[in-house]
């Protein structure tokens, strides 16, 4: 899952950005409205935690603008305004939830999660393809009942290929979705990963489609 943090607060940002990567998510941190948007625009992201109080413009009135603008990924929003106006005005500018400050980065994670399975129409976010199980929230991946350990990288490229359902990826767009915005990416990287899955999992399950990416053999599960 790949998010966008927008947080003026370095100390947050940080703690934040640093819990959430530990958890498998990858998070880009940014500290202006403007940057945000920019952002939105350059990368496709699966959710955005949006602070309230950002230096150049009201986190509320952005969202509304994003709206506006088409934009309909989930926003859960982060505020240390606790006052009842505040939430009816937040869900009403269109935030999908909200988290006042201080709060619990496990209660961060879980009310991600769950704003994901609402936006895919999907009461839990466990995938299943033929023998393979995979439980993102919990990190954990089943084939034929027996769990399968896999780094962080992998277990993000599997749900990647699984949640395109057989479509063909390009490199770029893998490389997107696993990689935060100011990681160093090695160039054979991504080849290494999929070598290693392959090794866990089963050879045919991820296909290479010569020049153009991979994508996840449904036939072969
Ligand atoms: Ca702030």
């Amino acid at each position: 899952m790949r998010v966008l943090l927008v947080e003026d607060d370095d100390l947050i940002l940080s703690g934040i950005q640093t819990g959430l990567q530990a958890r498998g998510l990858i998070v880009d941190g940014v500290s202006t409205a403007a940057r945000a948007t920019a952002m939105l625009s350059a990368v496709h992201y699966q959710l955005v935690i949006l602070d309230l109080g950002l230096p150049d413009e009201d986190g509320m009135y952005l969202l509304q603008r994003w709206r506006a603008d088409g934009i309909n990924l989930p926003v859960l929003v982060l505020t240390a305004r606790d006052a009842v106006e505040d939430r009816v005005a937040g869900l009403r500018a269109g935030a999908d939830d909200y988290l006042l400050k201080p709060f619990d980065l496990d209660e961060l994670l879980a009310r991600l999660h769950a704003l994901l399975r609402r936006a895919a129409g999907r009461s839990v976010d466990v995938i299943e393809q033929g023998a393979l199980r995979l439980d993102p929230e919990r990190g954990e991946v089943t084939l034929h009942g027996c769990p399968v350990v896999l780094s962080r990288r992998e277990l993000a490229l599997l749900a990647v290929l699984l949640h395109a359902r057989g479509r063909i990826l390009s490199v770029d767009q893998i490389k997107d979705s696993l990689y935060g915005f100011s990681e160093e990416i090695e160039s054979n990287a991504l080849n290494v990963h999929i070598h290693h899955l392959r090794r866990k999992l089963c050879a045919d399950l991820i296909e290479t489609v010569r020049g153009v990416g991979y994508r996840f053999n449904m036939a072969n599960t």
